[in-house]
């Protein structure tokens, strides 16, 4: 009679914490390619005009709105509480701090990933391997069914294709 007053955690589904992972890679990309433009463009030709340099900021402070969001996204995916993912987006305002944050969001799902058997790195996980993990996803729940026997989704019960469970 355990098990009914502790809830199974919830587990994390591999194919949503790879896309968070990209979407985070993908920002960081955007935000430092936009940094690296902005000092390679006035070391060339001096300070930026301001209306550039208003158009500039805004890009940067898009990208970096986006990128906190992003990592709110992966470390819940993750498996992480709500007050966690929270911290983490607060620690990507500090400067210096959000690159540790950052880095530390995806080695975390890095590890995740790689425990549920998902080949990934720390640029994310290849199309190819998406491809298996959604083919894998039960059409009810989401829940990766790679692997699973049984002709029926092991978290919310829903039938599987043969396709799914070879996958
Ligand atoms: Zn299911």
């Amino acid at each position: 009679m355990d098990h009914a007053s502790s809830p199974a955690p919830v587990r994390p589904d591999p194919a949503q914490i790879a896309r968070a992972q990209r979407r985070m890679v993908l920002l960081a990309g955007l935000s430092l390619g936009l940094g690296l433009l902005k000092l390679g463009i006035e070391s060339l030709s001096g300070p930026l005009p301001s209306g550039m340099a208003s158009v500039m900021m805004l890009a940067q402070i898009g990208a970096w709105a986006g990128l906190t969001w992003s990592v709110w996204g992966l470390v819940s995916a993750s498996g992480q509480t709500r007050a966690s993912a929270f911290v983490h987006a607060i620690l990507m305002l500090v400067p210096l701090v959000n690159l540790a944050v950052l880095v530390a969001a995806d080695l975390r799902a890095v590890r995740v990933l790689r425990d549920m058997g998902v080949k990934a790195g720390l640029l994310g996980v290849r199309n190819q391997e998406l491809v298996r993990l959604a083919a894998a996803a039960c059409p009810g729940c989401g829940f990766n069914c790679r692997g699973v026997g049984e002709s029926n989704c092991p978290e919310c019960g829903k039938g599987l294709n043969g396709a799914r469970r070879a996958a």
